[in-house]
């Protein structure tokens, strides 16, 4: 195309300028494959022709309109690591550990829950003592699971 020609609306190139238009910046982006007379919706993943009516036509369509919302409610979603943030802290873990392992070699099993139910009471103002959730389920899985195989490979 000669330089200086007028381009009719149809032919049109894509412009950053409407990365800055509010009724397009929200979603447009230059076409990944590189097609200069292409514009990219990046909600709906689809490449539309440049020419600014047609753009602001395809806002108004359902179709980028869906796609935002669906955007806005993946971005609401809670993350699953604040979900299931791990509040178990290595040291709370090898503590857990030690007294499996005390609990396996020199008491019953059972006592556990009445230990870990203690611990707290002992020093209220302890952060660390309360942080312990171990009772007779996860005890018998850190002796078998944990310290059993470990054991067992140490053999
Ligand atoms: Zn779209």
């Amino acid at each position: 195309m000669p330089k200086g020609e007028k381009v009719s609306g149809y032919s049109q190139k894509y412009t950053t300028k409407w990365e800055r238009d509010d009724e397009l910046k929200d979603w447009i982006g230059p076409d990944p494959s590189g097609k200069i007379d292409q514009a990219y919706c990046k909600y709906c993943r689809t490449s539309l022709k440049c020419h600014r009516k047609g753009l602001i036509d395809h806002s108004k369509t359902n179709k980028p309109q869906n796609c935002v919302l669906k955007e806005k409610s993946a971005l609401k979603t809670k993350k699953l690591y604040s979900t299931f943030k791990p509040i178990v802290t290595e040291k709370t873990k090898i503590a857990e550990l030690k007294i499996a392992a005390f609990i396996a070699e020199h008491c019953f099993l059972k006592t556990i829950d009445h230990m870990i139910d203690m611990l707290p009471q002992l020093d209220p103002l302890s952060d660390n003592l309360s942080k312990f959730k171990l009772h007779r389920t996860k005890c018998t899985i850190l002796i078998k699971n944990v310290i059993g195989m470990y054991a067992a490979r140490a053999n």
